[in-house]
């Protein structure tokens, strides 16, 4: 089965807005084993939206539209399509009760225009939308599915997920073969390491594919099998996996959706440790991505952001000899931040990071990206010097990664 996408909106055309339906749609469907052979982009214009459709009518078996589902006069995905079909349109009663609910319990008054809403081809079966109030469709003509889908994420992705998985899950048979991968996380060591290490693995295989990719300073090593079933595909990635993890060990932080921080509060938690940040680059960001986690408040306390000397001194106790004599971004500056950090707030653990995030603040001596992050228990404090290189941004960023992962090459080996 030939897939197509066709995004609908003047503002991805525009660069307003990125393309994500397209990236997940993409994803998906070659989970599904589809070959996507086009993805077109159009304004929101009923006869330029007919001409890419009919281009794809003749190329695809399978058509998936997302956009202009919505209840104003740009918004005409729907009746473009069921014209070019030659299709009528009607009412579904259902729909329109959907509708109007939404809009009572939000104490609102429906507008007339949302009534466009309720309204599908015929023959239509019709998608419902749990997160607002535009249905999905799919229709089945000229040999050809055809589904569309509102243009908000929120609202596309349950959507798929839920209901036109199965449905092509169904359609597409025992026949076809499914690509599952997964995605080996890792920090601190470079990719031409990791490359190196599993060299051979890689050489070796042509499925599952082994590929690298390198975002901010991390590695990512993706896993991709093709095979009959979900499950054979997973079989054929852990044996891969297995051998991957013998080799990079615990630089492997995580797989898939999980992140740095959400290991760390696992481990925070599982070791029922409380801490606290002191950060001055960051500017808080280890703390943001902290809280990110729900739930993290049982171990995370407080979070300084020492940005100012005065903070450093004044809060956190840091002796201002030391500031003069070694300067702030110093090994002795992150020790004594870190020091003074915890024994404020009286926590189990505590980090510290100090450093040029640039770009200007930078010598000879201490250039932008040199980073000091330190790190204190009840019993020791350490200091560990880095040397990031990058925009302001990404400097802050990697930052922040090598303290949270400071933090979690200590937890995992955390023994009370
Ligand atoms: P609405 O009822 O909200 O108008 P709609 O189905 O008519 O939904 P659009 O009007 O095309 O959809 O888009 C609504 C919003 O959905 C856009 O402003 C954008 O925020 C988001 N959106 C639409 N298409 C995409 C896309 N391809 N990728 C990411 N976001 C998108
Ligand atoms: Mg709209």
């Amino acid at each position: 089965m030939r897939a197509e996408l066709i995004s609908t909106g003047t503002e991805l055309l525009l660069g307003q807005i990125l393309n994500t339906n397209a990236q997940f749609l993409g994803q998906r469907l070659a989970q599904l084993g589809l070959d996507v052979y086009f993805q077109t982009t159009v304004g929101d214009n009923g006869a330029r939206l007919a001409e890419v459709f009919n281009a794809a009518l003749k190329r695809a078996d399978l058509i998936i539209v997302t956009g202009g589902l919505g209840p104003t006069e740009d918004d005409l995905t729907k009746e473009t399509i069921a014209e070019t079909l030659g299709l009528e349109m009607f009412l579904d009663e259902e729909s329109l009760t959907h509708v109007q609910e939404f809009f009572k319990l939000r104490g609102r008054k429906m507008p007339e225009t949302n009534k466009k809403q309720a309204q599908f081809p015929e023959g239509a079966a019709i998608i419902p939308n749990k997160m607002g109030t535009a249905p999905g469709v799919i229709i089945e003509a000229a040999g050809r599915i055809i589904i569309i889908l509102p243009g908000p994420p929120v609202e596309m992705q349950p959507m798929f997920n839920e209901t036109v998985v199965p449905f092509l899950k169904k359609k597409i048979g025992r026949n076809n073969s499914v690509i599952h991968s997964k995605v080996l996380k890792i920090l601190g060591m470079g990719e031409s390491t990791v490359e190196e290490r599993i060299k051979d693995l890689v050489d070796e295989q042509t499925n599952p594919t082994i590929a690298f990719l390198a975002p901010r300073g991390e590695v990512f090593v993706r896993i991709t099998a093709k095979a009959k079933t979900e499950a054979a595909a997973g079989k054929m990635i852990n044996k891969i996996e297995k051998e991957i993890r013998k080799r990079l060990g615990d630089y492997i932080y995580g797989a898939d959706d999980d992140s740095l921080e959400k290991v760390v509060a696992g481990l925070l938690k599982k070791h029922d440790l409380t801490i606290s940040t002191a950060e001055s680059c960051t500017g808080g960001m280890i703390a943001q991505r902290l809280t990110n986690i729900p739930g993290v408040s049982d171990n995370f306390m407080y979070g300084v952001v020492s940005y100012s000397n005065e903070a450093k001194t004044g809060l956190l106790g840091v002796p201002p000899e030391i500031i003069e004599k070694h300067g702030a971004v110093s090994e002795e500056t992150a020790i004594e931040m870190v020091k003074g950090v915890r024994q404020a707030c009286g926590t189990d653990l505590a980090v510290s990071v100090t450093g040029i995030a640039g770009p200007s603040g930078g010598t000879p001596e201490k250039p932008v990206g040199l980073v000091y992050i330190g790190f204190s228990d009840r019993d020791t404090t350490i200091v560990q010097r880095f040397l990031f290189t990058g925009d302001r941004e990404v400097i802050r960023w990697q930052t922040a990664n090598a303290a949270l992962n400071m933090l979690r090459r200590y937890l995992i080996k955390y023994k009370r």
